[in-house]
């Protein structure tokens, strides 16, 4: 594995009339695979499991040469998740799947109700590159333990991921229940004509909007797992070194390109010149003095977005934007060192867009009021992040802001724990995806209620008159 230029992938897209013939084949089979029961399921699961195992040192080399993700963080950031995903729901999914009784009011006296999980039929999951095997193969176990037949659409950007993707896939399901469709936009406009039963998207705000409009013609419903500009806040109380050293994990870890990165970051003035300070050192420890030879730090993915940062930062220094670490880069590498920068103006578009690389602009406050206020008057991010040992401004920055999810003292390790719901709210997503929340996704809760005794509801028909009318007094006041 050697630093050699990047090169851009070939284009490969699948024909409208091939994607129709695997959604026919699936359509068909989904009641098959619908009623498959929890046992069948987890064989399925642990096939999954032992496959993308099996296939380890390939993933790692596929995602080297894709964009030189380093093996240990390829084992960190998509093996390891897409496993700890498997084994939660194989501990989990007769409960979820199992019947789940609730209470009957009186009213309904002698009737029985329960919600069933239910597939939601041939289901769509499109994901990006950036974690290509994590939020590909993530969001298909829980699609699985649902009971779906699923097309699988990754991004055409890390073509070597969804090769080896494709060999996994097709080495464990037949195609008329689980199939990868490679391809990039064309292919995605394709399969997004189909009368899909739900739709997993993982990717951008702006294309969740297209998603969520051809999903719309068919009733379609979606999870859309979204991205936007997730705050850290670090107030006079944190712990500065331990905040320094986890937010430098967090920024640069797959090369600041990830969904819940800190993209940028308020520290109270008291502490800014501590952090920084503190911040270069951890930078250093984690990625050497001599950082474009250090090959635990990636690269970015492909030219275009290697520009699109270069610009963000050319931008924010054009309007006096300060660098104080990093800031070089080297072009036929797309590599940018690991950079941090001060006095970004608010209109550049280091601060307008999402940064999605490995750039972190720093601000200091004194008012904690004003920087809640800075949030608010953005979409709601992704994710937020609070460094604090003071459990009142803790609690008040989480009631005032909104989020998809937060760390207190620590960023991105909420996406590690299959417990907690994972997702955006509006702009940074719609929907939740991990564990129990990501089956939901993929499941229609059915409500099925059953009559054994005939009930009051039954002396309630029409033709109405005054008798009846008084039960409905009666039931209206009491029941
Ligand atoms: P993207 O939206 O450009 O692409 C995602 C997928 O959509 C790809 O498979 C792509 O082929 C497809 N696509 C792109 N344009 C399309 C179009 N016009 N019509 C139909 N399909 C289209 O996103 P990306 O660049 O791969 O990933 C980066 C974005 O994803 C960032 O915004 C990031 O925050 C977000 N993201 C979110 C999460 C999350 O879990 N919420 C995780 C990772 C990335």
């Amino acid at each position: 594995m050697s630093t050699t230029t990047l090169t851009e992938p070939p284009k490969v897209e699948t024909q409208a009339t091939e994607i129709l013939r695997i959604f026919n084949v699936q359509k068909q089979n989904q009641f098959t695979i619908g009623n498959t029961t929890v046992a069948q399921r987890i064989v399925k699961l642990k096939k999954l499991h032992k496959t993308v195992l099996k296939y380890r040192v390939q993933i790692k080399e596929a995602l080297f040469n894709d964009y030189k993700k380093h093996p240990s963080e390829v084992d960190l950031t998509e093996i390891y998740p897409v496993i700890s995903e498997i084994k939660h729901a194989k501990n989990n999914l007769r409960s979820w799947t199992s019947k789940h009784s609730v209470k009957t009011p009186i009213a309904m006296l002698g009737s029985s109700s329960h919600i069933k999980y239910e597939p939601k039929g041939v289901v769509l999951i499109i994901s990006p590159w950036n974690f290509p095997i994590n939020l590909t193969l993530g969001p298909l176990v829980s699609a699985i333990s649902a009971g779906n037949t699923i097309l699988i659409k990754p991004s055409e950007i890390t073509p070597h991921a969804t090769a080896i993707m494709k060999k996994i896939i097709s080495e464990v399901f037949n195609e008329n229940e689980v199939a990868l469709i490679e391809g990039g936009v064309k292919t995605s406009t394709e399969l997004l004509k189909l009368p899909f039963n739900h739709i997993f998207f993982t990717g951008a705000p702006s294309i969740g909007k297209i998603i969520m409009k051809a999903a719309a013609e068919h009733l379609t419903s979606v999870t859309l797992e979204l991205g936007g500009k997730s705050p850290t806040i670090i107030d006079q109380t944190a712990d500065i070194t331990l905040a320094a050293k986890r937010i430098a994990w967090g920024k640069y870890v797959n090369n600041g390109q990830v969904c819940i990165a800190p993209d940028y970051l308020f520290i109270h003035d008291s502490k800014r010149e501590m952090f920084i300070k503190e911040f270069k050192k951890h930078l250093e420890i984690f990625y050497t003095k001599n950082v474009s030879e250090e090959i635990s730090y990636n690269r970015i993915v492909n030219k275009n977005h290697f520009k699109r940062i270069k610009n963000y930062i050319d931008d924010a220094l054009s309007k006096g934007a300060k660098i104080e670490a990093g800031g070089n880069f080297i072009e036929n590498q797309n590599f940018i060192a690991p950079t941090l920068i001060t006095d970004a103006p608010m209109d550049s578009k280091l601060m307008t867009e999402e940064i999605f690389g490995p750039v972190l602009p720093i601000f200091s406050f004194t008012d904690l009021d004003k920087v809640i206020h800075e949030i608010n008057s953005r979409e709601k991010p992704l994710a937020l992040y609070i460094y604090s040992k003071n459990k009142k401004n803790t609690n008040y920055i989480i009631a005032n802001t909104r989020a998809g999810g937060t760390c207190i003292n620590h960023n991105a390790a909420h996406f590690f724990n299959t417990n907690l719901p994972f997702g955006g709210s509006n702009n940074s997503g719609i929907g939740k995806a991990h564990g129990l929340e990501g089956f939901k996704s993929f499941s229609n809760s059915r409500g099925v209620l059953k009559q054994h005794i005939p009930n009051a509801m039954d002396l309630l028909t029409p033709p109405y008159n005054n008798f009846k009318q008084k039960i409905i007094d009666l039931t209206i006041k009491y029941f």
